[in-house]
């Protein structure tokens, strides 16, 4: 039984995180879409609702399962009992700053693999704060996140303004 965590903030989800997610859930059996509940961040969306974000973009995937954690990723990890990390990887600065927290991991938890998926190209110019900041601005946004949840973040970047 493979169970792999895909961690992250998703502040949104956007299409770039839901075709990694797409792909991961290929290669596992169950996949965790796990966001971190990080109190010190101030984000766009509360954890809640980018849980919901998440479910709303990937309910047509049946081994995807979306929850939340908070402290350390390794030992969410342990606590259900997956044996792989997933990351994205869009470009060589992600590579540099994730090959080191994999190293990282693996020295926390020597269970804890990490495996990449590279960003197929038309995401790879994808980030949640790219979305975040073209919305806040006016721009239109329709081609970076899944046309679900497209109005959900321009009212909230209505509310926030
Ligand atoms: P974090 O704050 O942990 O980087 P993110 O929500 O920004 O979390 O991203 C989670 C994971 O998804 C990371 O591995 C990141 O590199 C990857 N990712 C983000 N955007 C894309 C994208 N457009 N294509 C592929 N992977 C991506």
């Amino acid at each position: 039984m493979s169970i792999w965590v895909y961690p992250g903030s998703f502040d949104p989800i956007t299409l770039g995180h839901e075709n990694i997610i797409e792909r991961g859930a290929r290669l596992c059996d169950t996949l965790y879409v796990a966001v971190l509940d990080n109190p010190n961040k101030s984000p766009l969306f509360s954890t809640d609702e980018k849980i919901e974000l998440i479910k709303k973009c990937t309910s047509h995937i049946p081994n995807v399962v979306v929850e939340c954690f908070n402290g350390l990723l390794v030992d969410y990890v342990k606590d259900i009992n997956a044996n792989v990390i997933l990351r994205g990887i869009r470009n060589v600065g992600d590579y540099e700053y994730e090959q080191n927290m994999s190293v990282l991991n693996k020295k926390l938890n020597e269970n804890a693999d990490t495996v990449f998926i590279c960003a197929d190209p038309e995401f790879r110019c994808i980030s949640s704060s790219s979305v975040k900041e073209i919305a806040m601005l006016g721009g239109d946004f329709s081609g970076l996140v899944n046309e679900n949840i497209f109005n959900e973040i321009n009212n909230q970047i209505t509310r926030r303004k």
